[in-house]
């Protein structure tokens, strides 16, 4: 019985194997598995998937993904759906949102029956990150038409990324956001919030708690509905007086999360870069960006 693993020191004589996993999963002493206003944070060896997807399938949730394949980025869409269809959510139903300026290039792939996939014509910008960053738009004037009534949750990804194990129900909360990979390699004073006061993406310096990748965040449809709303508006205004934060949208998307605490983090697990040498704390790549010639890809 699960009152077991409320009595700590019998567990870990206990010889039911499913419990000793329980047991072994809440030992995690090398990584911090809860945020100072008591979110979980996600990591491998912390939670029993078994568990979590049996409360899952009782409450009969659609899963939105949004993700944008613009100009030369459809190169990757094969990649993202092949790995997503696979490790994303896996027997959920997840409704993947392709926005693209090149419907005619998307290639077609046959996905679990209960994945499925919406292709939907986007316009595209010169710059690359007016792409990126008119993202926070679309979606949250896509909500607004459609995904409040077709969608429970919804989360944004990056499309130059593969998926290598499972990521699952444990991402599913009302405010998610990702911790960036960067993080781990650089002391936390030494992080990319923008500084600048003039910019609406401004963190007054000694403010701020993690670093969050733009790559993947979500939630709720209404809470991602009022994230990318506020971000949205920054951009407009930043825009309108002339600058731009340091990492576009990203720096809005922290600035955001600094004041609206996310309820659940994911680890970097969930969006390592690539660039980056793998510490021992990262026991899984769950997710992983694609090498790109940066110059080549983006002009
Ligand atoms: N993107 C796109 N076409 C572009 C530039 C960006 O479709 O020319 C979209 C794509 O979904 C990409 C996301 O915007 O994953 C973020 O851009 P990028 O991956 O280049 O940013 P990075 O992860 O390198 O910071
Ligand atoms: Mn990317």
């Amino acid at each position: 019985s699960y009152v077991n693993h409320l009595t700590f020191p019998l567990v870990t004589r206990h010889k039911k194997n499913h419990l000793i996993w329980i047991f072994k999963g809440a030992m995690r002493t090398d990584v911090l598995l809860m945020s100072p206003w008591l979110a979980p944070i996600m990591w491998e060896g912390t939670f029993n998937r078994d568990i979590l997807n049996a409360q899952y399938r009782q409450k009969n949730f659609v899963v939105g993904v949004a993700t944008f394949a613009v100009k030369k980025y459809v190169r990757f869409i094969e990649g993202f759906l092949g790995s997503a269809n696979k490790f994303f959510l896996s027997g959920h139903r997840v409704n993947f949102y392709l926005f693209t300026d090149h419907p005619e290039k998307v290639p077609s792939m046959k996905l679990a029956p209960e994945k499925s996939l919406v292709i939907i014509p986007v316009q595209n910008y010169s710059r690359w990150q007016d792409i990126s960053m008119n993202r926070m738009d679309i979606i949250s004037n896509h909500i607004r038409t459609h995904w409040r009534y077709e969608v429970d949750y919804l989360y944004s990804m990056d499309i130059d990324v593969q998926m290598f194990e499972h990521i699952g129900v444990e991402i599913i909360d009302t405010l998610v956001g990702t911790i960036s990979s960067w993080q781990y390699t650089k002391p936390r004073d030494s992080n990319s919030y923008e500084r600048r006061p003039e910019s609406r993406a401004a963190i007054p310096s000694g403010e701020g708690d993690f670093y969050y990748a733009a790559s993947f965040y979500g939630g709720s449809v209404s809470e991602v509905y009022k994230l990318t709303t506020a971000c949205f508006k920054g951009v407009t205004e930043d825009r309108a007086n002339g600058i731009e934060a340091k990492w576009h949208e990203e720096s809005h998307l922290n600035k955001y999360l600094l004041y609206h605490k996310p309820t659940r983090l994911l680890s970097p697990e969930y969006y390592w870069d690539e660039e980056l040498i793998r510490p021992r704390i990262i026991r899984v790549k769950r997710l992983s960006s694609v090498r790109k010639d940066l110059k080549e890809v983006r002009f």
